[in-house]
């Protein structure tokens, strides 16, 4: 097997090493027009011979890890993806001017199904159209200036990445927390493949087909993430620079309950019904139990006259998938068995149900019903007509009313033996200690999550590393055998489960630890698993050795900003905070956590003009804004915002504003038109308007002339101070505004008062206009690299801007010796008097309570209340 017509080749553009950072050759002067498609390539170019952007070894310098979430290859980079990545370069930029030594890669998270689909639609192998997809997507991102290492690409798919992935499975496995076990799984009957939960929506349908998910048991392999459930709760204290709600979508996907574990014995056999509660307080008020139905006791409790009616209702709900079965909306169905369980507390005979919305895989598989305490049991008691008996009433209640929904508040026990009047929360301890008393009972935590169900019966994924042995059972292949590489020539029609089960040249090997004929397992791997350990190999990209030496990943990571959309809030950040912590116990690397800032950009929206009547989205080029209405029927169309998207027709290609604008002036629109985590509305007029403002520095800085310098005076003009106080009054704004939140916009509105600042000063020739036209060009540097650079070297510089220190704020500058303040009395302004600058209230108020002015308004009159407006005026309120 070849391996190089599988692989994806991930390093672009040839490698020349050069001693020193100075850029190579003395660039071209230009005419002083703003030309964006000539000056981009130019720089563009001699970043990448100069090797700016490749990431230094450890030295005296702190580390930044800047990382952008690495994209699927789909072929066309749409605006989401140019916002994420601009963020992310700004950033790289920015440290890299305050000093620090950065890593800002780029990468593929190139396995999966689009590509299979490709294939089987175009006849193209994966491999190929991914890598040509690879490379249209590169060659478009270089042309946006990011300041990417491109030498620590990697490409999921290439076998020098999955070899890793594979080794780091095998780890998995040693440790015991991969393993194999029939489950029910979502199947997917379009793509023919099992689904994660996570890949079904809220009606139960695929996310990438749209198929209704089926109920399917297969035997799967699944990563025990439950064991790390209660360190990726408790770690997310840990997490200060990330964003709440996605701390807390996580804390609720972990699903931590706290309650009790109780036995139902079941009458007339020696089984018992486990159950879970979080609400123990409440079991005197059990009026049933329900099962899963494919819960083993089903069969069991279920008598003759019950018998056909369940075996109707398992046949009817088979292929529900967990969603449509457990949605909240969906009125609950479920029969009873026949059967009945006692509730050892009180010792009542009560029935034992089957339910649609009880699942085996979760929990114990059955649940106890309290309809007076629950809204979902209520809602089925109503309807099935069982008893509900109330056994909380709220505090103070004079006596049981009938309810007219659950009554779920706490309150008091009542219609519970032994613990009538006992508040409901502490009955939940003294009913958890009765129970280990009798021995029916014990406190128990449960969490929502679950294993993580990783084997997809398909052929473009990382193969799972081991083998089938009569015998010998599972034996992982051995590491120098890595990587298990995919095979090449396979028939990919998309139906008839995993392609590689089909291929048996490649299925029959023999077993690698006894020697007799044994069979390959032909699943491959989830792509997720892929991409929860992508941002470790960054740190050591090229080694062929091993996944990455520790002492290399102990030293870039954790990812310092890591930046990305809201929709991996959950999986792919809880899996790679789960990959870190294994790889953590196995002894690979040191830290905790893998990302110490997260930044989850908003999406890039656009109008969008839809025909209500028909539900058709129309075009936006085939619509007048001033007047819209639906090209053939004529109708008013709805307008409004909506994400960028193919079938709402309101994409904008990133191709055609860099071709018109250049990458600058998107840079610039995309940063300035919204704060990196809110949603931005595309606006042509605004990207016009940063076009025009970059025309404005450039024309600013072409025109001086660096030359007409004065040598510095010994004490500066009115001018010069105030022009010297907007610059350092720029900086200062700036570096607060990138600090921590990343305020972009509201940095880019400071770039736009300081060139307004330097447009009007009267002196031109002063050494202090020379500090602002070159601090305005440093200040410009990170938001759009290529005119900034241009500009640097047409100052006269040598050496690349992108290596010049981030300028430093002179608090001196900043002060203003005199301000004049309004004195007012009740509102009405009585005269000024001039105050020492940025004083604070209590001197202002002093200041002007003792002036002149105040004493001879004020006399004899009782000061009720003194309003402050620093560097403004000051009010007195005084008793009519
Ligand atoms: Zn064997």
């Amino acid at each position: 097997m070849s391996r190089d017509k599988l692989a994806c080749h991930t390093i672009g553009g040839k490698v020349i090493k050069l001693k020193s950072h100075s850029l190579v050759g003395v660039p071209q002067i230009l005419e002083s027009r703003y030309n964006a498609a000539e000056i981009e390539p130019k720089w563009q170019q001699q970043w990448s011979v100069s090797e700016i952007d490749v990431t230094s070894e450890p030295d005296e310098r702190p580390k930044f890890y800047a990382l952008s979430m690495f994209p699927y290859p789909s072929g066309n980079l749409h605006m989401g993806h140019v916002r994420n990545y601009v963020i992310t370069d700004v950033i790289a930029r920015l440290k890299r001017m305050q000093g620090y030594r950065v890593l800002h890669p780029m990468g593929w998270d190139a396995f999966g199904l689009p590509a299979e689909n490709a294939a089987i639609d175009r006849g193209i192998p994966p491999a190929q159209w991914t890598n040509q997809n690879i490379a249209q997507m590169r060659q478009q991102l270089q042309q946006l200036g990011l300041s990417i290492d491109w030498h620590r690409e990697v490409a999921t798919c290439s076998p020098e990445y999955y070899k890793w992935t594979q080794y780091l499975f095998i780890k998995f496995l040693e440790a015991g927390l991969a393993y194999q076990k029939e489950a029910a799984v979502n199947w997917d009957p379009i793509d023919q493949t099992v689904l994660a939960n996570e890949q079904v929506d809220s009606e139960g349908r695929s996310w990438r087909s749209g198929a209704i998910v089926e109920r399917k048991l297969l035997k799967q392999w699944f990563l025990k993430i439950t064991d790390y459930a209660e360190q990726l709760l408790q770690n997310l204290d840990q997490l200060d620079g990330w964003p709440e709600r996605v701390k807390t979508m996580q804390a609720n996907w972990i699903g931590k309950s706290v309650g009790a574990y109780l036995e139902f014995p079941v009458v007339g056999m020696e089984e018992k019904i486990a159950v879970f509660t979080t609400r123990p307080d409440t079991v005197y008020g059990v009026t049933y139990v329900v099962l899963a139905p494919e819960h083993p006791l089903t069969p069991q409790v279920t008598t003759d006259q019950q018998q056909e009616a369940v075996a109707a209702f398992i046949e009817e709900i088979k292929n529900e998938s967990e969603i449509e079965r457990t949605a909240e909306d969906k009125p609950k169905r479920g029969i009873p068995t026949g059967g009945k369980a006692i509730n050892p507390f009180n010792g009542e005979e009560i029935p034992i149900l089957i339910a649609d919305y009880v699942l085996y895989e979760y929990g114990t598989g059955a649940v106890m019903g309290v309809p007076a305490h629950d809204t979902r049991d209520f809602k089925f008691a109503r309807e099935k007509n069982l008893p509900i008996k109330t056994v909380i009433v709220p505090v103070g209640a004079i006596r049981e009313s009938p309810l007219q929904d659950a009554y779920t508040e706490p309150g008091i026990m009542v219609n519970s033996g032994q613990f009538d009047g006992v508040p409901s929360a502490e009955g939940k301890t003294k009913i958890i200690e009765y129970a280990e008393q009798q021995g029916y009972g014990k406190a128990k935590i449960q969490y929502r999550l679950r294993d993580w169900l990783i084997s997809r019966q398909r052929y473009w994924g990382c193969p799972i590393p081991v083998i089938h042995c009569p015998s010998c059972g599972i034996v992982p292949v051995p590491e120098p055998d890595l990587p298990v590489e995919l095979p090449e020539q396979v028939e990919l029609s998309g139906r008839g489960g995993s392609p590689l089960a089909h291929l048996d040249n490649w299925v029959n090997v023999s077993c690698p630890s006894c020697g007799e004929p044994a069979k390959r397992e032909t699943d491959t791997m989830d792509t997720f698993i892929d991409s929860s350990w992508y941002f470790l190999r960054y740190s050591d990209a090229s080694n062929n050795n091993t996944c990455f030496e520790s002492h290399k990943v102990n030293d870039w990571m954790p990812v310092d900003q890591y930046v990305g959309g809201i929709e991996h809030a959950i999986l792919h950040l809880l899996y790679s905070r789960f990959f870190t912590k294994v790889l953590r116990d196995r002894g690979l690397l040191n830290f905790d956590e893998p990302f110490q800032r997260l930044l989850t950009q908003g999406m890039v929206q656009n109008v969008a003009y839809k025909n209500l009547t028909t539900g058709r989205y129309i075009p936006l080029e085939e619509v007048d804004p001033e007047d819209p209405k639906d090209p053939e029927t004529g109708e008013k169309l709805n307008v409004f915002y909506e994400k960028m998207s193919k079938s709402k027709y309101n994409g904008v290609d990133p191709q055609q504003v860099l071709s018109k604008y250049g990458a600058d002036t998107a840079r610039m629109f995309i940063l300035f038109k919204a704060p990196p985590e809110k949603d931005l509305e595309w606006d042509d007029a605004d990207v016009e308007g940063q076009f025009r403002f970059l025309n404005r520095v450039w024309s600013l800085v072409t025109s001086y002339n660096p030359n007409s310098s004065t040598s510095p005076a010994e004490k500066l003009t009115k001018t010069e101070k105030d022009l010297r106080r907007a610059i350092h009054t720029a900086i200062a704004e700036i570096s607060e505004d990138l600090q921590g939140d990343y305020q972009f916009n509201t940095a880019i509105s400071e770039l736009m008062k300081l060139s307004n600042a330097l447009k009007d000063a009267q002196c031109q020739d002063s050494p202090i206009y020379q500090e602002g036209i070159e601090t305005l060009v440093l200040l410009i540097a990170p938001f759009a690299p290529h005119i900034a650079e241009e500009l640097w070297h047409q100052l006269g510089k040598t050496e690349s801007i992108h290596h010049q220190p981030w300028p430093q704020v002179d608090k001196s500058a900043l002060t203003v010796e005199e301000i004049t303040l309004v004195i007012q009395i009740m509102g009405k302004t009585r005269g000024t008097i001039q105050v020492p600058a940025n004083s604070d209230k209590a001197a202002l108020e002093k200041c002007a309570t003792e002036s002149e002015l105040a004493q001879r308004y004020l006399a004899g009159k009782e000061i009720k209340k003194v309003i402050v407006v620093p560097n403004k005026l000051v009010n007195f309120v005084v008793a009519k």
